[in-house]
């Protein structure tokens, strides 16, 4: 199917302005200030007049076949669904396993992610858990890298945290070093996706392996950073002194932030107005893994799933109500997570890249389209392609 959408204000997520856009063979085919209009090829015309487009979001950390199981095996979280997923105008995700690694396996990732991708959006996977010695699938972080297509680097490593394996700073190194061969061999990413707790150490392995190795801040990409205030000071440092980059979790009620909890879209807000570069900040939901739920006076009613549409939101906090602007908002959501996770195609709007859309209201950033690999998945805000066994 051929698509052009008219007349519509263009995030690239650069501001580009008013055009028009051609989209065929899953890819954006052509951008101008005015495309012609040709029934004959059984093209389907958009009005995008008072509407914006967006690259589809990219969410590199998402417990796809479920999390959390903290609580004994009751609170496992189920497997995410395909509208979960697109209804945030998420288009690609990176699957991860978390605390547990023995009940859920590094196979049964591959599968759902593979399920997922079956059923219209891209995935990916990072190979491990919170482990070490990390669980991987052939029994090498590199061997993985380089063999399975899908697996773009290692995670969540748990550090700083007392659900860590409690590595040594070497073996860490040892881990980021792994995996960044393996991307290198396979000519993919290398990225370590790295849990941080609330430990007093913050980011100090992070720093140890860029202050005493040779490897750069692109390989690893530490995560939950606006969990305390403190963490986020440690961040932004890290990202100012190391030229590291942060990575904030979306995924926490708003209304019911830890005391000491950053909301996502302050803290991209803070971490801007300290210096930190815009490319250097990115946001990812931690979707499907547990989530408390309070009642509303603030006691705990129990345990729910977080939420990837709440990337989206994030954003748009970002942009509507934090002042930082859509243009800057939209690059911790996709251009940024695209060029650490090395996905040439993914995260913005230019010829040659996949069809990988979001239109929105302007005004209130309402979703209205989602568009991937150049199908139409969500449409005047609801989902019209379903995950198999979604009603
Ligand atoms: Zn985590």
């Amino acid at each position: 199917m051929l698509y052009l959408i008219k007349n519509i204000h263009i995030y690239a997520p650069e501001d580009l302005g008013i055009k028009d856009v051609l989209i065929g063979g899953g890819e954006i085919l052509r951008i101008a200030d005015q495309l012609p209009e040709t029934p004959d090829y059984g093209m389907e015309v958009l009005d995008g007049s008072g509407k914006v487009l967006m690259p589809g979001l990219i969410d590199a950390h998402v417990h796809i076949l479920g999390g959390g199981g903290e609580g004994g095996a009751k609170s496992r979280t189920p497997e995410i669904m395909l509208t979960d997923i697109t209804l945030g105008g998420v288009t690609t995700v990176v699957g991860c396993l978390g605390t547990d690694g023995c009940t859920r396996t590094m196979s049964n990732l591959l599968a759902k992610a593979k399920g997922l991708e079956e059923e219209g959006i891209t995935t990916y996977v990072y190979t491990g858990s919170y482990q070490v010695p990390v669980r991987t699938l052939t029994g090498s972080i590199m061997d993985d890298g380089i063999l399975l297509e899908k697996v773009v680097g290692t995670g969540e490593i748990a550090i700083s945290d007392h659900r860590s394996s409690q590595p040594t700073k070497e073996e860490f190194a040892r881990i980021v070093a792994d995996t960044r061969v393996g991307g290198i061999l396979s000519g993919k990413a290398g990225l370590v996706n790295i849990h941080m707790g609330d430990g007093e150490e913050k980011l100090a392995y992070l720093r140890y392996v860029l202050e005493n190795t040779q490897i750069p801040p692109t390989n690893m990409l530490p995560t939950h950073i606006n969990r305390s205030r403190t963490l986020m000071e440690d961040g932004i440092d890290y990202a100012k002194k190391l030229g590291g980059y942060i990575d904030l979790t979306t995924s926490s009620d708003p209304d019911f932030l830890e005391p000491d909890e950053v909301k996502a879209s302050t803290g991209l807000k803070l971490a801007l107005e300290a210096g930190v570069p815009e490319e250097h900040i990115t946001f990812s939901s931690d979707g499907q893994g547990s989530l408390p739920v309070f009642y509303p006076d603030g006691t705990l009613k129990g345990l729910g799933v977080g939420k990837v549409t709440s990337l989206y939101r994030e954003m748009r906090d970002a942009a509507l109500t934090e002042g930082v602007g859509l243009s800057r908002a939209l690059k911790a959501v996709t251009a940024n997570p695209a060029a650490l996770l090395k996905l040439s195609r993914k995260g913005r709007i230019a010829e040659g890249a996949d069809a990988d859309l979001v239109m929105a209201d302007e005004k209130s950033l309402a979703i209205d389209l989602v568009m991937a690999k150049g199908a139409v998945l969500v449409l005047g805000g609801q989902a019209v392609v379903k995950g198999t066994f979604e009603e």
